[in-house]
C-alpha cells in the first residue's frame, strides 16, 4: 500500500493535464486533477476551438461573394454578432461536460479549487492537502499586457471571446498568431481592422516569402496592417479610445520617438504573447526552478529540478500549441508507468496560423535551411486557385519546398491559401519521414487541387 493519496496529482486540466491524467488512470494508476476553471483550459474555452469557430464564421461573407461569380444572386447577408457569440458559448459549454465525463470515465478524481503545491510531495486544494509520489504542473498561460497608459482599457484574448457587441472599428496589436489570426477574423466580420507590429516584417520565425505575401494579401483585402508601430496610450472617448500611435518603437530601450498619430476605435485587443502561470503556485517550497520568462525547467523528460515535480504544456515554453501538450503528456505517462523514459520529440512540428488566407507549415525556412546546409534548392508556386477565376478576387496561393541539395530531402514546405493546415497535416508526415524531393514527384498529384502544386514543381527556382 503506497503511503500517498495519489499515485500522480495533476495541477490544470488542459490540453496537456486532461491527456496526462486520463491516460496514466487508464495504465492503472491513482490519479487526481486539480482545475479552478472551466475544463478543458485555454483550448478548449479561450483558444483554438472558439478561435476556430470565429475563423469559420468569418469566411461566410466571402464565400457568399465567390457565390455570386458561380451564379448564385444572393443578397447582401446580415450578419448578428451576438447570435455568433452564445452559439460559440453553448458549443463550449458542451465541450466542458464531455472533458468531465472523460476525466470520470477514466476514473481520475476531479479536484475543484486552485493548487498550490505545499512541498515536493503535497498539494493543497480548498484548504485540503493531498499527498502524491509525483505531482504534474500543467497549468498553462495567461495573456502579457502592456504597461501603458489606459492599458485597462484594452482587451487579451480572454476577453475577446466575450464581446457583447462587435466593434466595428478594432485595433488589433501583435505580430503573432494571435494578433493576425484575430485581425482576419474581424476585417472578415465586416469590422475596420488596424493591426500594429512593433518590428519591421510581422510573424517572425515563418519564412520570409510567406511573410511577405500574407502582408500584401491582408493588405489587399482592407486591414491597414502597420509595422514598426506601436500604442503609446488609450485614452476613453465616451463613444470609444482614442490611441496614439509610436511609428518607431526601440525594444530594448522601451523609448518611443516619431510620435505622429492617433486612431479612433471602438476596441484595443493585445496579443503580444502570454506568460507562464507560475506565480503563486508553491514551487519554491519544492525547489522546482524557474527560466528568466517564469517558465519552468524541465530536462528532455519533462522532469523539474525537483525529482518528483514534472512540468508539460505552456508552462515549460518550449513550443506552445495543444498537439504538443499532448505529445508531451503521452511521453510523460510512458516515463512515469511505461516500459521507459520517452522524450518528446519537438523536431519538424506542422503548424497553421489560421489568417486570412492561412499559413501551413513545417520544418525549415528558407533562411533557416541556408544556414544549416548552406545549398539548397528552392521550389515556388505562386497562383490564383481555381475556384476564384470567375470571381472579382485576386488572391494568390503560394506553395513552396525547400531542398537541402547534397541529400535532396525535403527539410521545408510552406503554404500561404486556403486550405493551407488540411494540407500541410499530410506534407508533415512526408517531411518528418525525411522524404526526398525525388518522392515528392514520383507521388501522382490529385486533380484539380490546390495541393497537386506540392508533388508537380519541377524546376528550382534561380
Ligand atoms: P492550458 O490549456 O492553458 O491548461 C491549463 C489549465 O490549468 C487551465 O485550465 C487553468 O485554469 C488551470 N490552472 C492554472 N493554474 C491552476 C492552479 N493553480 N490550480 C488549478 N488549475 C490551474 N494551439 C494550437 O495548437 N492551435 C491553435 O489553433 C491554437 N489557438 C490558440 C488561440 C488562442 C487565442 C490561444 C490563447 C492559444 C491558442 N493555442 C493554439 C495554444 C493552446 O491553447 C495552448 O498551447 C494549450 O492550451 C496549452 O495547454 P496546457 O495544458 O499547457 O495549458
Ligand atoms: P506570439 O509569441 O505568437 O506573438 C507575440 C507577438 O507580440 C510577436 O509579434 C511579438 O513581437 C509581439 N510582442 C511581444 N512583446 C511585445 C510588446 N511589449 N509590445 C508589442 N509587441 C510585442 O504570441 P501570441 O500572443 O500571438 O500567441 C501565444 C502563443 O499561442 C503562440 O506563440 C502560439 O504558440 C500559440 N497559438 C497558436 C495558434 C495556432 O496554432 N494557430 C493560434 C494562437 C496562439 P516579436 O516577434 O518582435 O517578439
Amino acid at each position: 500500500m503506497s503511503r500517498y493519496d495519489y499515485d500522480l496529482f495533476v495541477i490544470g486540466a488542459g490540453s496537456g493535464g486532461v491527456r496526462a491524467s486520463r491516460v496514466c488512470a487508464g495504465m492503472g494508476q491513482r490519479v487526481a486533477v486539480a482545475e479552478d476553471g472551466p475544463l478543458g483550459g485555454t483550448c478548449v474555452n479561450v483558444g483554438c476551438v472558439p478561435k476556430k469557430l470565429l475563423v469559420y464564421a468569418s469566411h461566410f461573407r466571402e464565400e457568399i461573394e465567390i457565390a455570386r461569380g458561380y451564379g448564385f444572386d444572393t443578397p447582401e447577408p446580415r450578419f448578428d454578432w451576438a447570435k455568433l457569440i452564445d452559439n460559440k458559448t453553448a458549443e463550449i459549454e458542451r465541450l466542458n461536460g464531455i472533458y468531465v465525463r472523460l476525466l470520470e470515465n477514466a476514473g481520475v478524481d476531479l479536484i475543484r479549487g486552485r493548487a498550490k503545491l505545499v512541498s515536493a510531495h503535497e498539494v493543497e486544494v480548498a484548504g485540503k492537502t493531498y499527498s502524491a509520489e509525483n505531482i504534474l504542473v500543467a497549468v498553462g498561460g495567461a495573456p502579457r499586457m502592456p504597461e501603458i497608459p489606459g492599458v485597462e482599457h484594452a482587451i487579451s484574448s480572454n476577453e475577446v471571446f466575450y464581446l457583447p457587441e462587435q466593434p466595428k472599428r478594432i485595433v488589433v496589436v501583435g505580430g503573432g498568431y494571435i494578433a493576425t489570426e484575430f485581425a482576419g477574423v474581424f476585417n472578415g466580420l465586416g469590422s475596420e481592422v488596424t493591426q500594429l507590429y512593433r518590428g519591421p516584417l510581422f510573424l517572425r520565425g515563418f519564412d520570409l516569402d510567406v511573410r511577405m505575401s500574407l502582408t500584401e494579401e491582408m493588405r489587399g483585402r482592407g486591414i491597414d496592417l502597420r509595422f514598426d508601430s506601436c500604442i503609446d496610450r488609450i485614452e476613453p472617448t465616451g463613444t470609444g479610445f482614442r490611441v496614439a500611435l509610436s511609428k518607431e518603437h526601440d525594444a530594448e530601450q522601451l523609448q518611443y520617438t516619431d510620435e505622429d498619430e492617433t486612431l479612433e476605435v471602438d476596441q484595443v485587443l493585445y496579443a503580444i504573447g502570454r506568460d507562464p502561470l507560475t506565480a503563486d503556485l508553491g514551487l519554491e517550497t519544492a525547489g522546482v526552478d524557474l527560466g528568466s520568462g517564469g517558465q519552468i525547467l524541465v530536462d528532455e523528460y519533462s522532469r523539474t529540478s525537483c525529482p518528483s515535480v514534472w512540468a508539460i504544456g505552456d508552462v515549460t515554453d518550449r513550443l506552445n500549441l495543444t498537439p504538443v501538450a499532448i505529445h508531451e503528456a503521452m511521453c510523460l505517462a510512458q516515463t512515469l508507468y511505461g516500459d521507459g523514459p520517452v522524450a518528446p520529440d519537438h523536431e519538424t512540428v506542422p503548424t497553421a496560423v489560421f489568417s486570412q488566407p492561412e499559413i501551413g507549415t513545417v520544418g525549415l525556412t528558407e533562411e533557416e535551411a541556408i544556414a544549416k546546409y548552406g545549398e539548397v534548392d528552392i521550389y515556388r508556386s505562386h497562383f490564383r486557385a481555381l475556384k476564384l477565376t470567375m470571381t472579382d478576387l485576386k488572391e494568390r496561393t503560394l506553395m513552396k519546398l525547400v531542398v537541402d541539395r547534397a541529400s535532396q530531402k525535403v527539410v521545408g514546405a510552406h503554404m500561404l491559401g486556403g486550405g493551407a493546415g488540411e494540407i500541410l497535416q499530410g506534407i508533415g508526415i512526408a517531411v518528418k519521414m525525411g522524404a526526398t524531393k525525388q518522392q515528392f514527384d514520383a507521388t501522382v498529384g490529385i486533380h484539380p487541387t490546390a495541393a497537386e502544386e506540392f508533388v508537380t514543381m519541377r524546376e528550382p527556382v534561380a
